[in-house]
């Protein structure tokens, strides 16, 4: 089934202000003559009207996980188009809302509009088709078996991959993880990257998310004041504070001060590396251990689209606070390593 939202890959020229604007799957889908030749029974669901990503919010996440819901027992996999800007973002959303997901889950989008001459839309689409229609030769069941990222010539783990350029084709890396597979003349899997879950129980879709949630990103000219208008943001819950290196802000007393008292209050924190490799190591200089020992937790390799979505996700799921913070230090679906 593919499930159409919108973004470049089935964007066309608006005549008038010769901007992209999204238009509707016909028009997409009648671009890729060659997706005849997969000999595949493709259902479709399209988003009215499509969005670019950047229009993206929580409740077409929902839209997306409900489809998902309503139609897995009918369908072999999905194969989500989708702006590339904020296609990490649902990834990792869609990640924490599909529990006990066994089916793929593969978003994928393009750089250029399918119409154009040199599009990547064309190629991308048929690998994430195939993609989503793969099984495992020894046992039958789908390759994949998660929310993944296919673009040009990788498949990346959705919930550990971020958006890397504005130009390139190969749009999306996942800078902590290795890809699932790689897409070359074959496609070849990587078995030991891939997800795996034990427990075969029915496929649960989580809509609950809570959007208390805010970014805090660090920098040297950041003032007591501008620190303060953040961390009072009225009803705040969850703070994912973009950190230095292995996990370093200011160790002044006003700094300290405030995230002392914004934990305090209750407000979870977690510590996320600016950083596009690596992680955080809270313990390894006295500008990170301070905040450790105020209880920011240590985000480890977590990107920043799956702490804050993983955030929204455990508040949503109307958890206690002590309850997040002991979740958010544990992986629950692959995207961290501790
Ligand atoms: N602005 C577009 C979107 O995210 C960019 C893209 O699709 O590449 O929908």
């Amino acid at each position: 089934m593919i499930i159409y939202t919108g973004g470049t890959i089935g964007m066309i020229e608006d005549p008038g202000t010769k901007t992209l604007r999204p238009f509707d799957f016909n028009h997409l889908i009648d671009n890729v003559p060659k997706i005849k030749m997969l000999d595949y029974d493709i259902r479709h669901i399209q988003f009215n009207p499509p969005i670019d990503s950047s229009d993206m919010n929580p409740a077409h996440w929902q839209q997306i996980a409900e489809a998902i819901g309503k139609n897995y027992d009918a369908v072999d996999g999905f194969v989500v188009l989708h702006g590339t800007d904020t296609m990490s973002y649902t990834a990792s959303a869609l990640s924490f809302m599909l529990e006990n997901l066994r089916k793929p889950v593969i978003i994928t989008g393009s750089q250029l509009p399918i119409g154009e001459v040199r599009t990547d839309g064309e190629e991308n689409l048929i690998t994430a088709l195939q993609i989503a229609a793969a099984t495992d030769p020894v046992n039958g069941e789908p390759m994949v078996q998660e929310v993944a990222i296919l673009f040009e010539n990788y498949l990346w783990r959705g919930n550990r991959s971020t958006k890397m350029s504005a130009d390139n084709f190969n749009a999306f890396k996942s800078n902590n993880y290795p890809s699932l597979a790689k897409i070359g003349l074959s496609i070849q899997f990587n078995p030991d990257a891939l997800w795996r879950v034990h427990d075969r129980l029915p496929l649960r879709v989580h809509t609950g998310l809570n959007t208390d949630v805010i970014i805090i990103y660090v920098s040297p000219c950041m003032t007591r004041t501008a620190l303060m208008a953040q961390i009072n943001t009225p009803g705040i819950k969850g703070i994912v504070l973009k950190t230095y290196g292995a996990g370093n802000a200011p160790s002044a007393a006003w700094f300290n001060d405030a995230i002392r008292d914004a934990i305090g209050r209750g407000i979870v924190i977690i510590n996320v590396t600016q950083c596009v490799n690596g992680g955080v190591r809270q313990k390894r200089y006295y500008t990170g251990d301070h905040l450790a020992r105020v209880g920011v937790i240590s985000g480890h390799d977590i990107t920043t689209e799956a702490a804050l979505t993983k955030m929204m996700f455990l508040f949503g799921s109307g958890l206690t606070t002590a309850q997040v913070v002991r979740r958010l230090q544990h992986p629950v679906c692959g995207e961290m390593s501790l």
